[in-house]
């Protein structure tokens, strides 16, 4: 249990600087309740509150964790140089709390992303050392051959990798369909170890990230969602 101030809780909300948000309550755009709240000092109970801020609710939430299916032609970086950034997608509140994308997608991977304001969870779950398998489904240039499932089942070099990188599990889905599955998440790894088996990947989509997958969360391409702990504990 934890009590803040009405501006710190709008605040750490996303809504803005400590001065806007005391003009928001000020000006009477805050209810909690049923109850407009014009003094900023007003303390509040953190744990279970819903805010009405210009009339949409907003669950109070200590940190962020979300989902989002990350269409085509947007980049992960926070600075992005040729297509529009995915924190585009997000409310404007959440590039406040400086949401971060957990690891990244290329711009033209399409799938499930984590994102968070977390820096802990963000680093504990992209840290080398966390051995979570990471489900893509890899669309080929030239068609799928057992002799290419078994290469990238056994490991293929990679020009700046001390030792071959191998598949966990990757099997053949259609003529030019492979699901393969990676326990790491080197750069541009699964492009790069399907061009070391002699193939081209022409399209990719990462369809779960541990045991939870993106069609559980029911999420359209470019919408997203909030994790529940349930579905956070699926990802290890
Ligand atoms: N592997 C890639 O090559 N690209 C991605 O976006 C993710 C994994």
């Amino acid at each position: 249990m934890s009590k803040l101030s009405l501006d710190r809780i709008l605040q750490s909300q996303g809504f803005g600087t400590r001065k806007y948000c005391r003009s928001l309550i000020e000006d009477g755009d805050v209810v909690i309740d049923g109850v407009t709240q014009t003094n900023y000092r007003t303390t509040v109970e953190t744990e279970g509150l819903v805010l009405h801020v210009f009339e949409e609710e907003w669950v109070y939430r200590a940190h962020l964790y979300l989902a989002l299916n990350k269409p085509a032609n947007f980049e992960c970086s926070r600075k992005p140089s040729h297509h529009p950034g995915v924190l585009t997608l997000l409310p404007e509140q959440f590039t406040w709390r400086e949401v971060q994308p957990v690891g990244r997608l290329d711009h033209d991977t399409t799938g499930m992303l984590l994102m968070s304001d977390d820096g802990p969870f963000i680093h504990a779950q992209s840290s080398p050392k966390r051995h979570v398998p990471k489900i893509y489904q890899a669309t080929t240039q030239e068609p799928v051959t057992d002799e290419l499932v078994a290469l990238l089942l056994a490991g293929v070099q990679l020009h700046d990798e001390p030792a071959p990188l191998a598949a966990l599990v990757c099997v053949k889905r259609g003529e030019h369909q492979l699901e393969i599955v990676l326990e790491q998440g080197k750069y541009h790894q699964v492009k790069r170890m399907l061009a070391a088996a002699g193939n081209h990947c022409s399209a990719l989509h990462r369809s779960a990230i541990g045991s939870l997958t993106l069609e559980s969360l029911g999420i359209a391409e470019g919408e997203w969602c909030y994790l529940t702990p349930e579905q956070i504990a699926l990802l290890a």
